[in-house]
């Protein structure tokens, strides 16, 4: 279902968990427990997105990614606010830098859906709100940071920024000199395919920064024809394209799905990348996959799929320099291994 702009698609998503239920035929199972969740995070969904679930299946795996529980309010140990200690890692004026060599910009708060599982569903947007003075902070910081090569634009969804907005950030970026690459790490496409328009293209193809999009597609289902078709023309331009998921209980923890969406992500021009393993953040412990399955699983997979369309299975460790890979050792257990980049 798709009316008017993009931004008149996202202004039009789905914020009421009745009517979702609704418009997919399950009002039966709207429970008291969902509003609890919903409070604490609201739902938002595009029609888009919600146009790909299978109406009547109440475990379709594009819902189970966006419907709230009452599961999430249960307090686990060892599930918290800041999973991966971002407050920490801030630098301030919205910079947090993890890793030698790359920052990741805060760009906006924005989604164009709630990921029930999101790793920042607790992060607090309100106080990193960028005024203009920030913002010139931050291109301050970043020309005064020579061992900076590349910056990766984040939020939220930086793409929920408007085409403006980005052209102005991306100007200033490759304006600093030492600055090499720019990434952007977006799922807004996926769930609304309008938002690739032309002149996010050209501003994307026309930067003299080595530029890549990074997906954030869990289920094969999500690669829809019209995604296919609005990132045909990133493809024509030569930006690489990369895929990282997220391993989730009931969503893509079975090695037939894993397998399909690479397979799909191939066919569309887009590499897998990662399989991270949750970030184990407050209310979402009802996706989490243990390593053992979670090595069992990703044995599967190499059994089954091409190197190059392996994703690497990894976990983010607060404090670590570089994402962490988990590896299935000879008796099939799950071991920890070097790091990635
Ligand atoms: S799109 Fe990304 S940042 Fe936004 S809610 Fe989903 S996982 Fe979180």
């Amino acid at each position: 279902m798709k009316t008017g702009s993009w931004q008149q698609q996202l202004a039009g998503a789905f914020s009421r968990v009745g009517d979702l239920l609704n418009y997919l035929d399950l009002e039966d199972h709207l429970e008291p427990g969902m509003a609890a969740a919903d409070n604490s995070f609201s739902i938002r969904v595009t029609h888009f997105f919600a146009s790909l679930m299978e109406k009547g299946n109440i475990h379709d795996p594009l819902l189970r990614q966006v419907l709230p529980l009452s599961a999430e309010m249960e307090n686990i140990p060892g599930f918290s606010t800041d999973p991966l200690a971002d407050q920490a890692a801030h630098e301030g004026h919205g910079i947090l830098h993890k890793y030698h060599g790359r920052v990741l910009l805060i760009t906006t708060g924005a989604c164009a859906i709630n990921c029930r599982y999101c790793f920042r569903r607790h992060f607090p947007y309100a106080d990193y709100q960028m005024t203009a003075s920030h913002w010139s902070a931050l291109l301050e910081q970043l020309r005064k940071d020579k061992t900076v090569r590349e910056v990766i634009l984040s939020g939220g969804d930086p793409l929920s920024l408007a085409n403006g907005r980005l052209h102005t950030l991306i100007q200033h970026l490759q304006d600093i000199p030492h600055l090499r690459r720019l990434r952007i790490h977006s799922r807004l496409p996926v769930v609304l395919p309008d938002r690739l328009d032309e002149p996010l293209l050209d501003m994307l193809a026309g930067t003299r920064l080595s530029t890549s999009l990074v997906w954030h597609i869990n289920h094969p289902r999500e690669i829809s024809t019209e995604f296919t078709q609005a990132v045909l023309p990133l493809r024509h331009r030569g930006i690489p394209l990369l895929n990282q998921a997220v391993l989730l209980k009931g969503v893509n923890d079975r090695v037939s799905v894993q397998t399909e969406l690479s397979e799909t992500l191939f066919e569309s021009g887009i590499l897998p990348y990662y399989l991270h393993q949750l970030d184990p953040v407050q209310g979402a412990a009802h996706f989490a996959v243990n390593d053992q399955e979670a090595a069992e699983l990703y044995t599967l997979m190499q059994a089954s799929l091409p190197g190059y369309l392996l994703p690497r299975l990894v976990r983010e460790i607060p404090g670590a320099p570089s994402k962490t890979a988990l590896t299935p050792s000879q008796n099939g257990q799950p071991g920890i291994d070097a790091g990635f980049p």
